[in-house]
């Protein structure tokens, strides 16, 4: 039944100047969802972008993956009418009507729009015709013009259009619309969450991932290359930085005290993450922490971990409960493959007791037994890393 979609965006509307490059940006992640799925053709119009879809397209298939667009606010799955003519254009919409609604016991507002002021009829005498040919033709319908329970918007142009459906988008701002920052995932439940929330902000994406072969396996990587393909769905293409972590973890774990060793560590990870993203164009780092969750997400170790960082570090979780972060998870159908049981870099060499208070005096003292070889094991660690690009 449905031949196009009219999509309408939110926030991107109100940007004034720069409106348009929300727009562009707009309709190229619409583009990049939709490329797999056939040949549609996506273009912006005033206010709103228009997609008109190929023969024989899959509706569920476009309606999930335009779900996942950020940006965009509502999807209307628009019905083509080949004809501007009276007659037939008000038995098409009366068709539509009867098509989609089976139980007509519903109240209505009819809303039109002209592309062509030279139609034969304004705006308000279709809508009065219109609503009047449906009345008739449907008498249980009625009409409501403030709190109607549908709207049935007709179109006319060099086609006629019509439609009543509203379905959800995901809201946001088009993804490249707010520069690039770099996400520390993790195989966690917490990281893809985060990589999510910020770049449904409007920011792309790329992922640095910490392992420590052979203490970690082949297999908890490509968790993680699972997990940020999910998350691509909805940042488009991820390049994803793959470091090997391991000769930095042995000798933190050799030379430093073991109630440090989470911190210490987090404190490389952090250092390293911050020269990719130098390198890189990013702006900023995300992790998945969130205040209290584990011992070194204190406010203590949370410092700690910061203290070494000089770029901006978004952590959009900070204050979320563990539960409402499984709740995203879910939503966006990361947590299934969060939840598999492979070893993450950091549990293989936890502490028994870890310290929550870490003092920086104490934590500096420590680093300084790894001066003399730290610096080239970093360096080795940057140099060896590989590069997977995930979409
Ligand atoms: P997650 O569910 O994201 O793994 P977590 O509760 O296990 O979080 P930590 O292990 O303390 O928390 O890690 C905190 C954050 O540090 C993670 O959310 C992630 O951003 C980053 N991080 C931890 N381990 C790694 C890793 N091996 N590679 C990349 N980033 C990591
Ligand atoms: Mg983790």
């Amino acid at each position: 039944m449905y031949k196009a979609f009219l999509i309408k965006y939110a926030e991107i509307g109100i940007k004034g100047k720069n409106r348009y490059l929300f727009e562009n940006a707009l309709r190229d992640q619409i583009k990049n969802a939709l490329k797999n799925l056939g040949d549609f053709v996506v273009t912006k119009e005033q206010g709103r972008v228009y997609i008109e879809c190929p023969d024989g397209y899959d509706y569920e298939e476009t309606v999930e993956a335009l779900q996942r667009v950020f940006g965009i606010a509502q999807i209307c799955p628009v019905v083509i009418i080949d004809t501007i003519e009276w007659k037939p254009l008000t038995k098409a919409v009366g068709d539509y009507v009867d098509a989609r609604y089976e139980d007509k016991n519903f109240t209505f507002k009819m809303e039109a729009k002209r592309g062509d002021k030279n139609y034969p009829m304004t705006s308000p005498e279709i809508c009065i015709e219109m609503g009047a040919y449906l009345l008739k033709r449907f008498p249980e319908m009625k009409v409501d013009v403030h709190n109607p329970s549908v709207r049935i918007m007709v179109e006319v142009r060099n086609k006629s259009y019509v439609y009543s459906e509203v379905i959800p988008g995901p809201g946001g701002m088009p993804v490249g619309t707010n520069g690039k920052a770099l996400l520390l995932l993790s195989g966690g439940i917490d990281s893809p969450v985060a990589g999510y929330m910020i770049s449904k902000r409007g920011v792309t994406i790329d992922a640095v991932y910490f392992h420590a072969p052979p203490y970690t396996s082949e297999r908890a990587k490509q968790k993680v290359v699972d997990l940020a393909r999910l998350v691509s769905k909805y940042t488009g293409p991820i390049k994803l930085h793959i470091v090997n972590f391991t000769e930095i973890q042995l000798n933190i774990y050799e030379k430093c005290p073991h109630e440090e060793l989470t911190i210490i560590m987090r404190r490389y990870m952090m250092k390293i993450a911050e020269q990719i993203a130098e390198e890189t164009g990013c702006l900023g780092l995300i992790t998945g922490e969130s205040i209290g969750q584990v011992a070194s997400q204190t406010l203590h170790s949370l410092a700690a971990t910061n203290e070494v960082c000089h770029l901006p570090v978004y952590r959009p979780l900070i204050a979320f409960d563990k539960q409402d972060i499984v709740n995203i998870a879910e939503k966006i159908n990361t947590y299934e493959t969060s939840i598999l049981p492979f070893e993450d870099c950091c549990t293989i060499f936890v502490a028994k007791h870890p310290v929550t208070k870490p003092s920086l005096k104490v934590i500096h003292h420590s680093e300084k037994s790894l001066e003399d070889s730290i610096d080239d094991m970093v360096k080795t660690a940057l140099d060896t890393r590989e590069i997977i690009v995930v979409d």
